[in-house]
């Protein structure tokens, strides 16, 4: 097993820069995901590492090997691509053991031992002689899943396995892929444009935006901690502010947004943005209480998404109950005020 570096990787494509001086490392084990929206780089930076693009600028390192120049095949890499991408006329004993064709099985085992061993542990023991258009699209990807580990590669890269996937389906494969992660413990870089997906699957997620790393951190850091407005407002919903500092108190600022004043528990000065998660706008709430008016209500199962307008803002809340009245009074406490820009975020770290 080993870790993966990023050192200031770039890539350009004739004119077009879809990479620029991306930098991570991915720990020896981890489950590492890249997410972001469409055209932000994931793609480019998981072949970059796979050895399918070369860098026009950078380094990448697996452990102590310097990648430059290195094949794909010579990586030690195993890779699920969206699309099923197996062999139509191969079972699917011979597809996993496709993955064998070049290397040989890891230890002592034989050939159909380590292909037995895969097919158990993605659950499709019992399945090796079906062909891929006798299974269902989740079990393709695990099909898939067992022929990328089939050879133990050090790396496991992952490019949005789950996408062609409805929804009951995805849930289920990314329990078993995070399982089986965590029973290799190999070293995993995964890419989705769905943050829901990576916040619940990741040990640590990097979030991308138009090539550069806007954020990386462990799941609920990021969550909690966005560090950038795009952060903030592409995972999770959020309510965003900007807002002036009019007073410094003893325990945050008084910041006004418009003519409204709010409390926050941050030390702040100047020009702040700062936000607040829909579930933390309450309407039983003591503080920071504003009036706005009910637009439209979604019921979620388990919440309702309530949209309002406040003097001509949207506003998200979400509430346990379906409000009773076209206009309601919802407020925050002051820890859940989140400060993501400018001066106020320097204060607040030092
Ligand atoms: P998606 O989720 O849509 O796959 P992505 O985040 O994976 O998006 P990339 O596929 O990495 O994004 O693309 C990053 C940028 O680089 C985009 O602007 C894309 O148009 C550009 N790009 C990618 N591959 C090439 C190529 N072969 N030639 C020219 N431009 C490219």
């Amino acid at each position: 097993m080993v870790d993966v570096r990023l050192s200031d990787v770039r890539k350009e494509y004739d004119g077009v820069t879809a990479l620029e001086d991306v930098s991570i490392r991915v720990e020896d084990g981890e489950f590492f995901t890249l997410v972001g929206p469409s055209g932000c780089g994931k793609t480019t930076t998981l072949r970059a590492i796979a050895g399918f693009e070369e860098p026009t600028a950078g380094a990448i390192r697996f452990g102590d090997r310097e990648m430059a120049g290195v094949p794909p095949e010579d990586r030690d890499v195993g890779i699920v691509f969206q699309n099923y991408a197996l062999f139509p006329h191969m079972s699917v004993a011979e597809n996993v053991g496709y993955g064998l064709r070049f290397r040989d099985p890891p230890g002592t085992r034989t050939r159909d031992e380590r292909v037995a061993e895969l097919l158990e542990l993605v659950g499709l023991d019992g399945f090796e002689d079906r062909d891929p258009d006798e299974l269902s699209g989740g079990q393709q990807q695990r099909v898939a899943l067992a022929r990328a580990l089939a050879p133990g590669p050090d790396v496991l890269l992952l490019d949005e396995p789950m996408s062609a996937l409805d929804a009951r389906l995805r849930d289920d494969l990314r329990t078993q892929v995070a399982r089986i992660q965590s029973d290799l413990g190999i070293t995993t870089i995964y890419v989705t444009h769905d943050q829901e997906e990576a916040l619940a699957i990741s040990d640590r997620v990097a979030v991308m935006h138009d090539g550069r790393i806007e954020q990386v951190g462990r799941p609920e850091d990021v969550y909690r901690r966005p560090r950038s407005r795009f952060v903030a407002e592409f995972v999770g919903e959020n309510n965003v502010f900007s807002g002036t500092t009019v007073a410094h108190e003893t325990k945050g600022s008084r910041v006004t947004v418009d003519e409204h004043e709010f409390r926050i528990s941050s030390s702040t000065t100047g020009h702040i943005t700062f936000c607040i998660r829909p579930e933390a706008l309450r309407p039983d709430a003591d503080e920071n209480i504003f009036s706005a008016t009910v637009e439209t209500v979604e019921f979620l199962g388990e919440a309702f998404r309530v949209h309002l307008d406040w003097e001509g803002r949207p506003v998200t809340l979400r509430v346990p109950e379906a409000p009773d009245d076209e206009r309601i009074r919802v407020g925050f406490d002051p820890d859940d005020a989140h400060v993501i820009d400018g001066r106020a975020e320097l204060v607040e770290q030092r």
